[in-house]
């Protein structure tokens, strides 16, 4: 039987975190009640003109040479035809011959887990759309034109992926770089992160690429590699039957785990596409392009190589904090007040993962004070608290955003200060306890280890354990 291989592609649309929107002042802020953010220009009234924000142009270069494309300095916007009731204009302006960004990379694992290049064939600008609202009880498709206008960035790669596993590490990548350049807070669920799955078989060894078929807008990263899969089995399934995989883009239902024809492929020529008349090239001197170059933050891989060299931490610590810009600033911002990177990796890791993983938050949903962890470390570090008790407070900060230090004082956790009231409630220890304190004069040493751990119960833990020592030694004589 012929073994195939699966080729992958994506086209990914990413929505700029610009204040206003691409051609008007209309705010791109997500929510907001239907149609409030919305203008004469972004509506698509007859007579107005389109102004090209200058941020977007900006975010664009960002992007690109953090995914290390080269930037045409001479672009243009086209106009794509279609009527949908999603675009007003009936038109969306986009870039199709001269777009901003081309040729660059992401370098990802591939299954044996060596360094592997995914080319991004080129970025280009272009508007999102509003948001059709179907209402299955009255029978209408309400419209929102609140994202019509938004600035998206369109990244697509080449067929270069070969399994889902590729795919996923390209997106978290993908993903991670643009939050750290803060292009986009990438949010799938309000759709600031969108991909379309371009996916076709061939047999191993194949030069040709086999009929693709399109899956477009699944914005989770599971269902994204589920789609994959699945699609992948179907097209196997297909050219064993002797039938023709079909050009066409499919619908992925998640829910029910398969996906249905929606229509055939459409290509270029069907959009009409030309060039925009209504707003001037878009010139790129190569100063504005050093000068953002210069203002890039140090990108994940950099990152992460100078944890394992400079700060000595694990390569895994580093992969999952280096994987969000989320978690980089919490621990940068807690290492800098704390100056112990590697206990600071160390409760990011298990505490705040463990708390991450409980209540299925992602790291850009995190809700507490970026300083608490740092108290909530110094306090242990300061004998203040001991560590069963700064788990349970950093919980408290990170379920009700408590301050650490004043959540301590107010719940009467901290550790006890007076030498004399540890003093006495040891006595009474060694008071209730006979024949342990006979057994350990007679040279039983682990009758010790009883008189501490009964010691440490009546002081429910908030006595330092080498002061409980030291001063039952001395009682003991
Ligand atoms: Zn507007």
């Amino acid at each position: 039987m012929i073994k195939y291989e699966t080729v992958i592609g994506l086209e990914v649309h990413t929505e700029l975190s610009t204040k206003s929107k691409i051609f008007c002042g209309c705010s791109t802020e997500f929510g907001g009640a239907p149609n409030t953010h919305v203008c004469e220009i972004c509506s698509g009234m007859p007579g107005t003109l389109p102004v090209m924000n200058e941020a977007v142009v900006n975010y664009a270069i960002k992007a690109g040479l953090a995914l290390n494309c080269n930037i045409t300095k001479y672009n243009k916007f086209d106009r794509k035809n279609y009527f949908y009731p999603d675009l007003p204009k009936a038109y969306q302006i986009s870039q199709l011959y001269m777009p901003i960004c081309t040729w660059g990379y992401i370098e990802i694992k591939d299954a044996d887990g060596n360094p592997k290049k995914v080319k991004i064939r080129e970025i280009h600008m272009e508007e999102d759309a509003g948001k059709l609202i179907h209402d299955p009880v009255e029978n209408v498709t309400l419209v929102d034109y609140n994202r019509c206008g938004v600035p998206l960035l369109e990244i697509v790669s080449e067929p270069d992926m070969r399994s889902a596993e590729e795919v996923i590490d390209y997106l978290e990548k993908l993903k991670s770089i643009l939050q750290y350049v803060e292009v986009s807070d990438c949010k799938m669920q309000e759709g600031s992160l969108r991909a379309d799955v371009n996916i076709s078989v061939r047999p191993v060894g194949s030069e040709e690429f086999g009929t693709r078929t399109e899956m477009k807008n699944i914005n989770s990263f599971k269902a994204i590699a589920r789609a994959i899969e699945n699609e992948t089995h179907r097209q196997i399934e297909l050219l064993h039957e002797g039938k023709e995989v079909v050009q066409e883009t499919r619908h992925w239902d998640d829910t029910v785990g398969h996906s249905r024809s929606m229509r055939s492929k459409e290509d270029a020529q069907d959009y009409k596409y030309f060039p925009e008349p209504d707003i001037p090239p878009i010139e790129i001197t190569d100063e504005q392009i050093e000068n953002i170059r210069k203002s890039l933050p140090e990108l994940p891989e950099a990152k992460k190589a100078r944890y394992i060299n400079e700060l000595g931490l694990p390569e895994y610590d580093t992969g999952i904090i280096t994987g969000s810009v989320h978690l980089v600033r919490l621990f940068e911002h807690t290492c800098a007040l704390t100056g112990n990177p590697k206990e600071t990796a160390n409760w990011i890791m298990v505490e705040l993962l463990k708390l991450l993983n409980d209540t299925q938050t992602l790291p850009e949903n995190m809700n507490f004070n970026i300083d608490s962890l740092a108290a909530v470390i110094n306090m242990v570090s300061e004998n203040k608290i001991n560590r069963g008790t700064a788990k349970k407070v950093f919980a408290e900060v990170f379920e009700n955003n408590v301050d650490p230090v004043k959540y301590v004082e107010e719940n009467n956790l901290g550790m006890m200060t007076d030498n004399s009231a540890i003093r006495a409630a040891i006595e009474q220890v060694v008071a209730a306890n006979e024949k342990s304190v006979n057994e350990y004069k007679n040279g039983k040493t682990q009758a010790l280890q009883y008189l501490i751990g009964q010691s440490m119960r009546v002081l429910k833990g908030k006595a330092p354990a080498q002061e409980v020592t030291a001063i039952l030694k001395e009682i003991l004589g």
